[in-house]
């Protein structure tokens, strides 16, 4: 008998209607340095749609950043873009900062609002002189140097949002402004998205919405994060990582089969696009790309 048609379609993809793309964020010392870019080294011949790279809470990593996208532009063949946030910049730094980007080459920026500098859960305030909305910054970007621009989406609800119409309007009003991508923030129930989509697709929402799929390498740390980003756990997967505190082999394992599973669910389900949370560590997710039929394209990376 050919066992063929009983295969899930996953299984049967080459992986030619696949993109992928991967986060990186910008490293604070000569040891994080030398870890991104093995791992940039090792993820670029995947030829991933765009790589980004995020801004520290409240704008810290500005002169990180710009370096990080900056080297990415100067020594790799991939895409960059730069991650910007509102929180704590006038218009004018704003422009200067987009300005100094389109300079290095980069055409991407990711826009968002940031967090308030004193923590989620504090009022967000704007800058007296700065951008009031992301969509103010989306805009400023499309005219001021005519980037593309990609933007958040919360398939569990912003953790300060009232309600998900809250959320859609704001997503709404973002891609209004020029906003042509968003990317999710990560979640672990393939359901959720799902029925993200389902509303983002009722309120005629059109533009790709990617997943954002993060390993969790640390069961702990991820779900301390995800907490505080309004992300929900599942118990089973508090479960599966019951226990393995102290074996990372068994855990690093387990974190693959469990981004594996969840990834070939989205395939099997007609999603094509994958946005990976590198936390700049690459064996773990080019495995998973592997799996999908990602394969090496180029001889890419660091020159
Ligand atoms: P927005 O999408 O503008 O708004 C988020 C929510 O806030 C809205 O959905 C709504 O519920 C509420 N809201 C906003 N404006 C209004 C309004 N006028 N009236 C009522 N409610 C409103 N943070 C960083 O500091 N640096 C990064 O590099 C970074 N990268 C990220 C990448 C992704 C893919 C994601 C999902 C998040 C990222 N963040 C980053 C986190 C982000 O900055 C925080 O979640 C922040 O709290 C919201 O920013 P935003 O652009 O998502 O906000």
């Amino acid at each position: 008998m050919n066992a063929d048609h009983l295969m899930r379609p996953s299984r049967r993809q080459g992986g030619q209607d696949l993109a992928v793309s991967f986060e990186f964020f910008p490293p604070k010392n000569e040891e994080m340095e030398t870890a991104l870019w093995e791992a940039v080294d090792r993820l670029a011949p995947l030829a991933p749609d765009f790589v980004s790279v995020t801004y520290g809470a409240g704008g810290t990593t500005r002169e990180r950043t710009h370096s990080t996208v900056a080297r990415l532009v100067k020594d790799t063949t991939l895409k960059p873009a730069a991650h910007l946030t509102c929180v704590g910049s006038t218009r004018a730094e704003i422009h200067t900062i987009l300005d100094d980007y389109k300079a290095a080459g980069v055409g991407h920026i990711v826009a968002l609002r940031g967090d308030p500098p004193t923590g989620l859960g504090s009022t967000y305030e704007a800058h007296p002189e700065g951008f009031a909305s992301t969509a103010e910054l989306v805009k400023a970007a499309r005219l001021h140097g005519d980037f593309e621009v990609s933007v958040s989406a919360y398939p569990e609800k912003h953790p300060e949002s009232a309600s998900f119409d809250v959320d859609l309007d704001v997503l709404q009003a973002k891609i209004d402004a020029g906003a042509t991508r968003a990317i999710t923030q990560f979640f672990f129930d393939n359901d959720v998205y799902f029925r993200f989509l389902d509303k983002a697709h009722k309120r005629g929402i059109t533009i790709p919405i990617l997943p954002g799929i993060v390993p969790v390498l640390n069961f702990k740390q991820t779900a301390a994060f995800a907490s505080r980003c309004g992300a929900s756990v599942p118990a089973w997967l508090a479960h599966r990582f019951e226990g393995l505190e102290h074996d990372l082999a068994t855990r690093r394992l387990i974190a693959a089969a469990v981004a594996a599973e969840q990834v070939f669910d989205l395939l099997d389900q007609g999603i094509s696009r994958f946005h990976f949370y590198t936390m700049n560590k690459a064996d773990l997710v080019y495995a998973i790309c592997h799996l999908i039929g990602v394969r090496s394209q180029t001889a890419g990376g660091v020159a």
